[in-house]
């Protein structure tokens, strides 16, 4: 196995590096001061720069590069600190990668196109106040009714609650027990039955929000569960 860099990816890191380095350092002081994200003008600049879903395919406004791509311009970005670098975690990587790999046409169009010019955060929402490191203990509830899904439940610990435009929630889609009924839905913020804690306060990764997120029964269309039950998978 080669561990050389390409001389392309060589000049990728290197605008990268420089970019992070002369323009970020600053910028970066004063989120982590105000506990403030990325302001959205900022977001922008960075898709122009094809610095947003580097490794999401060009069909939806991404680079096509490769993962590896992806992680030497966010590491430069890193460098600098978590406030600058989490716009490029969150449209390379989690959520988008999960949409653009199992979602409909349709919405993998809607969100990945809005994600890579910098119009849309997609957060994920899987943790619980009872489930975290046994994610299968999640009792959030997505109980299929025709064409729709209606959610009920509490999140916590999402990263970007209040603040991302759309949410990956895994949650149960059956009564089948365990691992067997979790799929993931896609909700976009303004879904009425949709409210957000208050902001947890953390001693780092402070300038994006963090919060729990509850469910009353905020109804999505069926044509948003990106991942059904793993049942209906095997
Ligand atoms: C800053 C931050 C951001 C986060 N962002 C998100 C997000 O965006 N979306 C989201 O869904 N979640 C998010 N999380 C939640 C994160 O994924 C959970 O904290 C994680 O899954 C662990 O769950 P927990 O905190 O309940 O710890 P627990 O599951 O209670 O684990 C506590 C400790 O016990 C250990 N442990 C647990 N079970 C076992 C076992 N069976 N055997 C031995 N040891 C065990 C663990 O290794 C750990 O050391 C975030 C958390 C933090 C801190």
């Amino acid at each position: 196995m080669n561990f050389q860099l390409d001389e392309q990816q060589r000049a990728l890191q290197d605008t990268a590096r420089k970019f992070a380095q002369a323009e970020l350092p600053a910028l970066a002081r004063k989120l982590e001061e105000a506990r403030e994200p990325l302001p959205h003008e900022w977001v922008k600049r960075y898709a122009e720069m094809g610095f947003l879903g580097i490794n999401l395919p060009e069909a939806y406004g991404g680079g096509g590069m490769t993962h590896l791509d992806a992680v030497l311009v966010l590491e430069e970005f890193a460098k600098i600190s978590g406030a600058v670098a989490a716009p490029i975690f969150e449209s390379c990587f989690g959520p988008a990668l999960a949409v653009q790999r199992y979602a409909d046409e349709p919405l993998k169009q809607r969100v990945l196109r809005a994600v890579c010019a910098g119009d849309m955060m997609v957060a994920v929402s899987m943790s619980e106040p009872g489930a975290g490191s046994a994610l299968t203990d999640l009792k959030t509830r997505g109980v299929i009714e025709g064409d729709t899904v209606v959610l009920e439940g509490q999140k916590r610990w999402c990263s970007g609650a209040g603040h991302a435009e759309g949410y990956l929630v895994y949650c149960r889609l059956s009564d089948a027990p365990g691992a067997a009924s979790i799929g993931a839905v896609f909700v976009d913020k303004g879904t009425p039955g949709i409210s957000f804690g208050k902001r947890d306060y953390l001693m780092g990764f402070r300038s994006t929000h963090h919060a729990d997120i509850f469910f009353d029964g905020a109804r999505v269309p069926a044509s948003q569960i990106v991942v059904p039950e793993a049942a209906s998978r095997s």
